[in-house]
Formats: C-alpha cells, sequence, structure tokens
C-alpha cells in the first residue's frame, strides 16, 4: 500500500473545504459524515452505526458501543472541490477532540436531533467555534421521527444559539413521510430514496434516485421560507431588491453568492433539513458546503508568533515558507502518527521541520491523507490540507512545524485540568512496565489524560475527563496489549493549591566535595483563581542568566507536579522568581536551583494550603412525569438547582455541582427513570474545598 506516493499538484486553495461536524451525542454525526461519503460515491456502502460499520468510527471500542470516541477524518471530492471532513466525538469526556480539531477547521457542520433541539454539548461546540472564528452551518437531523416539527423549533434554536439562521432548505413530505427536501434557493424538490438504508442501494442507484422539480407543490412552509430568504439576501443588495420588489426570481447562483460572503463572515448561519439515517438532505448539505462554507482563503486570517513575539499573519500560499499545526497523535494502521493542518507552504516526505514550541527539528517520514482508519501515502501535502504524517516523535498536541530557521507559533490548546482518576494495577508485576509504556503513549496520544503513582499503594493512577473515559482507555489497554489491567473504583481528582499570597527567600550554602555550592532567590506565590496550570515567570530585576532560568523553570515546573498538602498537582496560582546570586559557573547554577526550590517551598507554606475540586454543569432532560422524582433525587445530594425549563412532556433541569455530589447519579436516573431520562455533564472548572469537608472525605 505505501508503494508509490501520488505526487500531487498543489491543490487550489480556493477549492478546498476544510470542516469539522460536531454536535451533542446521538444527534446523528457519524451516520451523516457516512451519508456524505456514500453520496459523493467515495463509499459504495452507507455505514450503519447500529451495525458496527461506520468508517468513521473504527475502532473497536467505538464499534462494540457504538459511540464515537476519537475524531477521525476523511476526505471527499464534490462539484471539483476537496472536502477534508472531520467527524467528532460528542460526549464531554472526549471533548479535548473536539477542541483539538478546531484548531485545523474553516467551518463546522452541527447537527441538532429536532426531538431533542439544543442540547449541552451544542451549545458548548457551538461556543468554541464561534470563539476559534469558524464559519457555521445546522444540520437539524432526524425529521423522519414521529413528532418531528422543524418550524417549532426554528425560534428557539436562534435565541439559544444566539445567531442569525436561514433556512436554506426544508422537508418535503408526501403521505406524511419526509421524501426529501425543498431547495429553498429555487423552491425545487431534492428527493432522496425513503427506504430504509439498510437496504443496501449502489451510488448510481441513488444518484438515479434524485430529481429536482418544481412541478410539484411545496408546502406553504417552504414558500414562506424563500420569500424569507430572497428578503435576507436582498438587505444592502439594490439589485437583488429590485428583483425581489419586482417578484422576479433571482438566478440561485447570484443568491449563493451573496450568501457565502455573509456566511464566511460569520453573519448569518445557513439552516439545513434532513434524515441522514434515510440520505435525506445530505446532497443539499454537499452542494452547501461547497458553495456556502469558507475555502481556506475565506476565513480569518490567522496569526503565528515568531521567536521575538512579533504576531505575523500567515497567508495560504503553497509556495510559502511551511507553517503547519499538529491538532492530534494517533495509533493508526499500526503507525504513531501526527494529523497536521498545514496552512502555509508545503510539506514533503524527507524534509525536516522545526518545532516551535519543543524546539530542535524532527524528519518526516511519511505523510498521508486517511479515510478513517486507512491512510493513503502521499509525496507532499499543500497549505490547506489536513493529513496524517509520520516520524513525529517529540511534536506534542497543538505542536508549530515551521521551516528550519523560519518557525513561527501557533497558539496552541488551553488543555483542562483532568476530574476523575482511578488505580491502574496489572495483574502480575511483570507486566508493569509495558502497561506503564502504553499509558504513556495515551498520555501522549489524549493530553487530558494524566499518568501519575500513587505513593501510598505504589499503583499508577490514571486520571482523565469522567468515568466514561477511563473506562475506555483501560478497555483499549486489554484490547491492545492482552494485558488484563484492574482499574479500581474512579475518584474525584483533587488538586492542589494556595489560599492567598506568600513571599519568601531561599538561600544555600553548602560544601559539595571541594566545591561551594551558594545560591539565593525570592520566591512569590498568588492564588489566580481562574488559571488551569500553575505559571511560573521571572521577576524584571531577577539576575539568573537565560540557562539558569532554564533550568529554575524546569525544576519547579516538577516540584509543582505534587503539593506540599497530599503530593497532588498543583493549579491555579503564579509563581515569580527573583534570582539574588549572579550565575556564572556550574556550582552557581545549581546553588540557583536549590535556591529556588527552598524558596517555593516556603513561598507555599506563607501562602497556605488549599485543595481544589472540580465543578460540574449539569443538565438533566427527563419526561415531565418523572421531574418530581429526580429533582428531589438532585436536591438530596446538595447540588445547585439554576433553572427547570420546559412544560408538557418534557423537562429541563440545569444546575452546578460538585463532580464528587454526581457520582453514580447517571447509574441510578437510568432505573429512577426506567432509562427514558437523559443526564449530561461538562466542566466548570474547580472550587476550593472546604476544611470541613476535607475531613468528611477521608483527604
Ligand atoms: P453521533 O453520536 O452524533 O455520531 O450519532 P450517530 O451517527 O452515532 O447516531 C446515533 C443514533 O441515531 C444511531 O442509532 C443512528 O442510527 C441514529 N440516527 C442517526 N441519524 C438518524 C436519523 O436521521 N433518523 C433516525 N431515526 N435515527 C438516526
Ligand atoms: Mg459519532
Amino acid at each position: 500500500m505505501d508503494s508509490r506516493p501520488a505526487e500531487a499538484a498543489p491543490l487550489d486553495p480556493r477549492l478546498q473545504r476544510v470542516i469539522g461536524v460536531a454536535a451533542h451525542v446521538d444527534a446523528g454525526k457519524t451516520t451523516l459524515c457516512e451519508r456524505l461519503l456514500f453520496d459523493a460515491q467515495v463509499e459504495r456502502r452507507m455505514g450503519e452505526v447500529e451495525e458496527g460499520t461506520t468508517v468513521l468510527d473504527w475502532m473497536k471500542q467505538e464499534r462494540e458501543r457504538g459511540i464515537t470516541i476519537a475524531a477521525a477524518a476523511t476526505s471527499l471530492p464534490w462539484k471539483g472541490a476537496r472536502i477534508e471532513l472531520v467527524d467528532t466525538p460528542g460526549h464531554v469526556d472526549f471533548g479535548i477532540e473536539v477542541d483539538r480539531a478546531l484548531l485545523a477547521l474553516d467551518a463546522l457542520v452541527v447537527v441538532v436531533d429536532v426531538l431533542a433541539g439544543v442540547q449541552a454539548r451544542t451549545e458548548s461546540v457551538w461556543r468554541a467555534a464561534t470563539q476559534a472564528g469558524l464559519a457555521r452551518c445546522l444540520f437539524l437531523n432526524k425529521l423522519d421521527r414521529a413528532g418531528a416539527d422543524p418550524a417549532r423549533l426554528l425560534t428557539g434554536l436562534a435565541e439559544r444559539l444566539q445567531a442569525r439562521l436561514l433556512p436554506i432548505s426544508w422537508p418535503h413530505e408526501e403521505g406524511g413521510a419526509i421524501v426529501g427536501v425543498v431547495d429553498l434557493f429555487d423552491l425545487s424538490i431534492v428527493r432522496a430514496s425513503t427506504r430504509s438504508s439498510r437496504a443496501r442501494r449502489d451510488p448510481a442507484a441513488c444518484q438515479a434516485d434524485l430529481t429536482s422539480s418544481a412541478a410539484v407543490a411545496v408546502s406553504v412552509e417552504a414558500q414562506v421560507l424563500h420569500q424569507e430568504l430572497l428578503e435576507c439576501l436582498a438587505e444592502g443588495d439594490e439589485s437583488l431588491l429590485e428583483d425581489v420588489v419586482a417578484g422576479r426570481q433571482p438566478d440561485p447562483a447570484r443568491l449563493r453568492s451573496a450568501l457565502r460572503a455573509r456566511v464566511c463572515s460569520g453573519e448569518l448561519v445557513p439552516l439545513l433539513c434532513g434524515s441522514a439515517l434515510l440520505n435525506v438532505g445530505v446532497h443539499t448539505l454537499l452542494d452547501a458546503l461547497v458553495d456556502l462554507a469558507p475555502s481556506p482563503l475565506d476565513r480569518p486570517v490567522r496569526r503565528a508568533r515568531s521567536k521575538d513575539g512579533a504576531l505575523h499573519p500567515l497567508g495560504v500560499d503553497p509556495l510559502g515558507p511551511l507553517c503547519a499545526q499538529v491538532f492530534k497523535l494517533q495509533r493508526l494502521a499500526q503507525r504513531e502518527v501526527a494529523f497536521v493542518r498545514v496552512h502555509e507552504g508545503a510539506l514533503r516526505v524527507h524534509q525536516q521541520v522545526e518545532l516551535a514550541h519543543a524546539g530542535g527539528t524532527e524528519h518526516i517520514t511519511g505523510i498521508f491523507r486517511a479515510h478513517g482508519e486507512h491512510l493513503e501515502p502521499l509525496a507532499s501535502a499543500s497549505a490547506g490540507s489536513i493529513v496524517a504524517v509520520t516520524g513525529l516523535t517529540r511534536a506534542h498536541t497543538g505542536e508549530t512545524l515551521g521551516a528550519s530557521g523560519a518557525v513561527l507559533a501557533l497558539p496552541s490548546l488551553d488543555l483542562p485540568q483532568p476530574v476523575v482518576s482511578c488505580l491502574v494495577e496489572p495483574p502480575v508485576d511483570a507486566q508493569r512496565a509495558p502497561l506503564r509504556a502504553l499509558l504513556q503513549w495515551l498520555v501522549r496520544e489524549d493530553p487530558t489524560l494524566r499518568l501519575g503513582d500513587d505513593v501510598a499503594s505504589g499503583s499508577l493512577v490514571l486520571a482523565g475527563m469522567g468515568e466514561l473515559h477511563l473506562d475506555v482507555a483501560m478497555q483499549r489497554i486489554r484490547d491492545e496489549t492482552g494485558i488484563e489491567a484492574k482499574a479500581g473504583a474512579p475518584q474525584v481528582a483533587y488538586l492542589e493549591s494556595v489560599q492567598s499570597s506568600g513571599t519568601a527567600l531561599g538561600t544555600i550554602d553548602r560544601l559539595h566535595g571541594d566545591e561551594r555550592i551558594q545560591g539565593a532567590a525570592e520566591v512569590s506565590v498568588v492564588a489566580m483563581p481562574h488559571s488551569e496550570r500553575p505559571v511560573v515567570s521571572f521577576a524584571p530585576e531577577c539576575v539568573f542568566d537565560p540557562s539558569t532560568r532554564v533550568a529554575v523553570q524546569e525544576a519547579l515546573d516538577a516540584e509543582l507536579q505534587a503539593g506540599p498538602r497530599l503530593g497532588l498537582p498543583l493549579t491555579a496560582l503564579r509563581v515569580v522568581v527573583c534570582g539574588r546570586n549572579p550565575t556564572v559557573d556550574s556550582a552557581s547554577r545549581l546553588g540557583a536551583v536549590l535556591a529556588a526550590r527552598e524558596g517555593l517551598a516556603r513561598a507555599l507554606a506563607a501562602a497556605g494550603s488549599a485543595v481544589l475540586e472540580p465543578w460540574v454543569r449539569f443538565e438533566v432532560r427527563t419526561p415531565s412525569s418523572h421531574a418530581a422524582l429526580l429533582q428531589g433525587e438532585l436536591m438530596g445530594r446538595g447540588v445547585e438547582i439554576e433553572e427547570v425549563l420546559g412544560d408538557g412532556t418534557d423537562r429541563l433541569v440545569r444546575g452546578r455541582a460538585p463532580l464528587y455530589a454526581t457520582f453514580g447519579f447517571a447509574r441510578g436516573l437510568r432505573s429512577l427513570s426506567q432509562g427514558r431520562a437523559d443526564f449530561t455533564l461538562a466542566p466548570a472548572g474547580h472550587a476550593v474545598l472546604a476544611e470541613r469537608e476535607l475531613a468528611a472525605r477521608g483527604l
């Protein structure tokens, strides 16, 4: 398969689309992506989540559980353009997969289940995409389901997402069933087969099923929405306005290009309808991705920082200086690959690249186009593409790659701190080393996992973003190594911090053999309640030379991994070091490091220690019949209920709670509601745990 890499001409960036699909769990993202692949004739069969036959959910764990765990990339040709597509997971436990995909994307399709409406993850991915400056479109899915009422949802959707939504397709029903969509640009009907997708069809038959015909009557709703679309696009466009006022139908191509500019600027969000399962509305979505989504040239310009701190706008020139960003590491087809978005210039096999954050160079040994788990070798990749590369052993998620000597750094990721942990034990001691090695790889692949050691028991400690996250990691160890590792019960992953601020002088003066080691450093520690990671910096009057600063920084970073109170990582604080002894030789540099360590220990003691616990936002969606029971159960756990929404059949309860108070709630909820309620958590930072609670929890 690797034999002859294709030497492709650089793609014209105007013909590229780099698009992600994100949403709440079960909205139908993976099913939709599988339909996009089928309709573009990349796949001859439609992959089904329920049958474990999807291209994009290819991991054993994904197929067994019927959920997406890792973002997966593929690409497809449509109307002369190439669409790079990234399907992402909806569970908050795997939220990093969405966050890091956003580094690489230009636009996002957000899928909404028409019966569920906007759910917790819909809102959070929407916010993240807005912050990342991505153009967005909404795909309203599952319109085949009984009770689907897209019109009722529209106003609420726009309000919840704070977006100006513009429907561009609308369901077309015959005999009470959805058979296609109305294209609202010209009121043509785009039909798709309403046969169950489980009845296999080949692409040719599917193409033949599609006809556009304005002869069949479209619903009044669609006609009203068509008029609204014309009026919206005529805003600020004199000649279009004249056509609309005169009742002339404007050319749909002109309407699309008017809309495209306003989608790329983020002003308007196109809304499309369909049923991924029945392959309805998918062609219209493919067209919209090419006609309306930004090419790499149409998105807001990315800026990268040079070593002197200056910001430089990046071009999209395939012949420009290389700037590419690693957004994901993964083991694929027995290789350790890094997924890379090339922003400017081109990457070539056997090229040396410089790492902006880690420093030094690495050698690219292979470049591939990913299609789920399959890798197709390429000789090069130019600006605007997403590829998998081999050969990077030191680059982490978020690293920027550049040409030697001229590397610019793109902003990396703010990683959330893990919130749950468990002890991990191999069945026999001889397997401890291979187990640790695999865990170290998992942690490299997924930076929201953390590996540590439990001092008391000698066990390994794995921490992550939720019970599901740890459970999947444990199962992957068993699947991939055959080691039947055991996991202890999940525990809340506490962190340490300081109560206020403290400053102390650390000094050292001792003989080491014949050498006298001397050093002095004043260290200040300040609580920073809203920062996730500790930050170490140097005061302007610090006299340490640059190499001493690097050594001091490394030593203090290591010290901050184990706090003075419980040996847990320190967070939410800033450390400022002011070196007092000029560093001229190795003895004075060692003295500086030892003095800074002592200064830190004293400053931490002066600032007073605090234990932090993770908090979460929660959302319970329940049939009204069970609402009172579930609210009672929640209140019994001491959580803060902030709002109760909905009437009639469904109730939505939202609030905040310490993660501790929600443990086991999901399991209890299933039996209390006979599996009809849905419970979602989202991280909400850390807060100080009261001293009396510490004792109550045995800490
Ligand atoms: P994801 O979690 O967003 O990736 O959702 P999946 O694609 O895994 O789909 C979740 C479930 O919803 C699966 O059982 C799908 O078969 C089902 N599903 C997806 N799209 C539709 C749809 O349009 N209509 C119906 N009725 N079910 C759908
Ligand atoms: Mg999925």
